[in-house]
């Protein structure tokens, strides 16, 4: 399990954008904020009777029918608040280059905050 270390002498604004970094650079896992936990961990997604996890596309609709959150963005750690704030899951896509020069379009799912707040945008794996 994933997770960093909070140094109490960094400012609540300086943390915040270590962990956005952290967010996105972690290349293995989907990062979000514990409120119980009042730090980073990893996002685990559901699994499925059949031992596969649910599809990054199905996590919305499978949030609504089954217990499970999806990620938890930063608002409550900018807040100062103990309550989840669900994080929006989407498609994002974007132009790639390969090293021929040719130009193809990709994309990845992502959550990020449903409020466009506090910057929380984490690729699912
Ligand atoms: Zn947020």
């Amino acid at each position: 399990m994933s997770s960093i270390t909070i140094d109490s002498n960094l400012h609540t604004g300086s943390l915040h954008q270590l962990m956005l970094t952290e967010i996105q650079s972690c290349k293995s896992a989907v990062l979000h904020w514990s409120c119980s936990a009042g730090h980073l961990v990893v996002h685990f997604l559901p699994i499925l009777a059949n031992g596969k996890p649910v599809s990054p596309w199905k996590l919305d609709e499978h949030s609504h029918t089954h217990f499970y959150q999806t990620p938890c963005c930063l608002c409550p750690f900018l807040d100062g608040s103990a309550t989840y704030k669900r994080s929006k899951i989407g498609w994002v896509q974007f132009l790639a280059q390969t090293q021929t020069g040719d130009i193809y379009s990709d994309g990845k799912y992502v959550a990020a905050c449903a409020e466009q707040r506090c910057g929380y945008f984490g690729m699912i794996i």
